[in-house]
């Protein structure tokens, strides 16, 4: 076996019994799929790319073998960077629009593994249970999914109170081997090309609803559990020259129903508990894990983005004037500020530990309040990025020939050289350049996309809300209070005796 893990061999390992339903059928063989096949070979292609750089994105697990730096458990700010630098280049091979990377929800795991002691204190064998996935997970350097939040019924009521018991997915059944799950839970991106999913409940469980309180690990192969996928952007995206990323970065998202699905106790990490639902987030660093790697992506992308905008503007000549260099200044302080939070999450960081049985000893953590105000400004800034570039590319983006076929038939070709003029190149590279901007901003994928950045992370009523929680209040409201001490009413109005 390779001390690494490739392409090939993850292509293997999703060969299953999975059963996603499309249009109207099963498929189970995503690497051969029409639907799914490009993005799969995306996937294979982030292994590939870290079997070919294993110094940069892989750490060594002994025994002779490596694994992702995504399952690295950071001791020191240092490790915490090089880990960063790796999960850059992973983000650099898909321009930041594969959300779901195998290393977004291997973060999560890793910062569970890093409280063990959490889980132990919740129920004994719990903290072992996830210490020995995360070693299983890690070994195998799996690709994890995560479906955390319930599929939307009756907002206005809570889990427990929908008309039906079952619309969230939920305990119903448990015995000496272990749970039995039934439900569904809302989206998982990229879990058709996932070995594993986790499930899990990230909002808030009411005290009561005991039964929607689990964590548990399920393979995307389980008996009874089902897919069911939305549209494919990239069947229809047949020519990569039309369609850059559609055809190529479609990381899908599906609807997971588990239909009693068996789950044993070794993969049980939180068993009926509200508050321990929470603590597994928050007291373990998994939502900052999670999301620092998510703006670790962002940032490649809105750099990508900002590149792109330029492009377009060299295009249509319209790069010297004032306003377009002003537009563009902006996007690139857009683009510059998510870099700079990436850092400063770091450089703010600072180690943490548990206790107790199970002790992990302290790792760095990322700062939760910097990690939360890039959320929460993340999610704003996407659709006026967007916005942006729509609005320096013009109808540019719409004046393009049907697809690349038109080249091939010569009178249609010679056309194109008449009607697609650019002052830095030629019909060819502006039809290209147009083609991946549309790609970029308007296609239903890119539509998908400001979708994915407004919502991945919560509603921005929660993002505020963890802002809100975290936010170090004392400093910001002593300023205020320091400054109200320096004065009072002066002696004469105190003393009512104003003129
Ligand atoms: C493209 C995409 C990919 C995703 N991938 C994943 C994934 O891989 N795994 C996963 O687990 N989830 C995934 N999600 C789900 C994502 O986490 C949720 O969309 C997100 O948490 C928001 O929840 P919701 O969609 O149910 O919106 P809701 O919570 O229903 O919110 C919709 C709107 O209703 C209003 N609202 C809702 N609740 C309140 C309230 N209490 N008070 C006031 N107003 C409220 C707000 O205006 C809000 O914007 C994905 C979502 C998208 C769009």
């Amino acid at each position: 076996m390779s001390a690494v893990k490739n392409g090939r061999m993850h292509l293997e390992s999703i060969r299953d019994e999975r059963c996603i339903m499309l249009e109207g059928r099963k498929v189970s063989d995503v690497a051969s799929h029409p639907a799914f096949r490009q993005s799969a070979q995306t996937v294979a292609g982030l292994f590939d790319y870290q079997a070919a750089n294993p110094e940069l994105m892989t750490f060594d697990i002994g025994n002779g073998r490596r694994a992702n730096r995504a399952w690295q458990l950071p001791r020191s700010y240092a490790e915490l960077v090089e880990r960063r630098k790796a999960l850059t280049a992973w983000s650099e091979q898909h321009v930041g629009f594969m959300g779901r990377s195998p290393d977004h929800v291997a973060s999560c795991i890793s910062a569970m593994a890093m409280r063990a002691d959490v889980f132990e204190a919740h129920g004994k064998g719990r903290g072992q249970a996830v210490l020995d996935y995360y070693h299983h997970a890690r070994d195998n350097d799996l690709y994890l999914a995560y479906v955390i939040i319930d599929p939307q019924a009756d907002r206005s009521k809570a889990t427990g109170e929908q008309a039906d018991p079952f619309v969230t997915a939920a305990i119903c059944d448990e015995d000496a081997e272990g749970i039995t799950i039934k439900g569904a839970k809302m989206l998982g991106t990229s879990a058709v090309f996932a070995n594993e999913v986790l499930v899990a409940s990230l909002r808030p469980v009411r005290d009561g609803d005991d039964k929607y309180a689990f964590t548990a690990m399920v393979p995307i192969g389980a008996k009874g559990l089902k897919l069911m996928s939305r549209r494919s952007y990239e069947q229809g995206a047949v020519s990569k020259f039309d369609y850059p990323l559609s055809s190529a970065y479609d990381e899908n998202d599906s609807i997971l129903y588990f239909d009693e699905v068996k789950v044993p106790w070794d993969r049980v990490f939180v068993h009926r508990n509200p508050a321990m639902s929470f603590a597994q987030f928050h007291t373990a660093p998994a939502h900052v894990y999670q999301n620092y790697q998510a703006q670790i992506r962002l940032a490649v992308k809105l750099r990508s983005l900002t590149g792109l905008a330029r492009r377009v503007c060299e295009t249509i000549g319209t790069l010297e004037f004032p306003q377009v260099k002003e537009q563009l200044g902006v996007l690139a302080a857009q683009a510059g500020m998510i870099d700079g939070m990436v850092h400063a999450m770091e450089a703010k960081g600072r180690m943490e530990g548990g206790e107790g049985p199970l002790n992990q000893g302290e790792f760095f953590i990322p700062d939760r309040a910097t990690l939360y105000s890039a959320n929460v400004l993340a999610q704003r800034l996407y659709p006026q990025v967007i916005e942006s570039i729509r609005d320096l590319a013009g109808g540019g983006m719409i004046m393009l020939p049907s697809s690349e076929t038109d080249f091939g038939n010569p009178e249609i070709a010679a056309l194109i050289g008449k009607t697609q003029h650019s002052p830095v190149t030629d019909a060819k590279g502006r039809v290209k350049t147009f083609k991946l901007a549309w790609d970029s901003v308007g296609s239903e994928f890119a539509s998908r996309h400001t979708q994915y950045e407004m919502f991945y992370s919560g509603p921005k009523i929660f993002t505020a809300g963890h802002q809100y929680r975290t936010y170090d209040w004392n400093e910001a409201t002593r300023l205020v209070d320091d400054l109200l001490d320096t004065y009072d009413l002066p002696a004469a109005s105190a003393a009512g005796k104003a003129a």
